[in-house]
């Protein structure tokens, strides 16, 4: 069974970046490696397909890579608890996805925890270590003026975050729905068998979602 959700979850992905891709090429999106703007200030709230792809990824990678990012995810917990109690977030446990407190967590991303790298950033080649894998936010977070994400990171109080970049990934959103619900229709007909309602509908932080153990050295979920 953990077997057939790990292939489902590629598939998954698979369709979602090969529409968004696509979506993409007729529009002009200013996001290129070394733009690191998005990466600074995340919060990791994932699903267990997600988290299937992330640790299936992770497992991958060499042993001293493996272990370099395990630190990195430690203390990006830490960070991450220490300013979500100052904000008076303390759920880390799965809730559905529409529960989750959007805008606390965007007081947490863009105050809190603004100078604070995504785990999986290199913060010397300025690029993602899990790119074929990376979360869905972050397949959906594009722009098309790098200056404003610039200017959205450097002062998150100008919120233009929620003006301008916010409703410009609405919009591909919402033009790729139809054509996504479709796809991801066909491909669970063919899933019968598992429960999406654990898989896609719930969200939970990144290390609720994803452990490491520490005797095997690969990363769990
Ligand atoms: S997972 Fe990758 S793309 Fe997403 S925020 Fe982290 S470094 Fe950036």
């Amino acid at each position: 069974m953990e077997d057939r959700k790990l292939i489902y979850a590629l598939e998954r992905a698979k369709i979602l970046e090969d529409l968004i891709s696509s979506e993409l090429e007729k529009r002009s999106i200013a996001c290129h490696k070394g733009c690191p703007y998005c990466c600074y200030g995340v919060t990791l709230w994932i699903t267990q397909a997600e988290a299937l792809l992330i640790s299936h990824y992770l497992n991958s990678l060499p042993l001293k890579k493996r272990k370099k990012l395990y630190k990195r995810l430690k203390d990006y917990v830490k960070a991450y608890r220490e300013e979500a109690r100052n904000f008076g977030l303390r759920e880390e446990r799965p809730v559905p996805k529409e529960k989750l407190d959007m805008e606390t967590l965007g007081k947490v991303s863009a105050l809190g925890l603004k100078d604070v790298p995504c785990p999986f950033l290199n913060t010397e080649t300025l690029s993602c270590e899990i790119y074929p894998a990376r979360p869905d936010m972050c397949r959906f977070t594009v722009y098309s003026d790098d200056k404003v994400c610039k200017q959205d990171w450097e002062d998150p109080l100008r919120f233009l975050w929620r003006d301008k970049i916010l409703p410009f990934i609405e919009e591909i959103k919402e033009r790729l729905s139809p054509k996504l619900n479709l796809q991801l229709m066909m491909l669970r007909s063919r899933y019968g068998d598992l429960d999406f309602y654990s898989l896609e509908e719930t969200v939970a932080f990144i290390t609720y979602r994803i452990k490491f153990d520490p005797v095997k050295k690969i990363f769990r979920c």
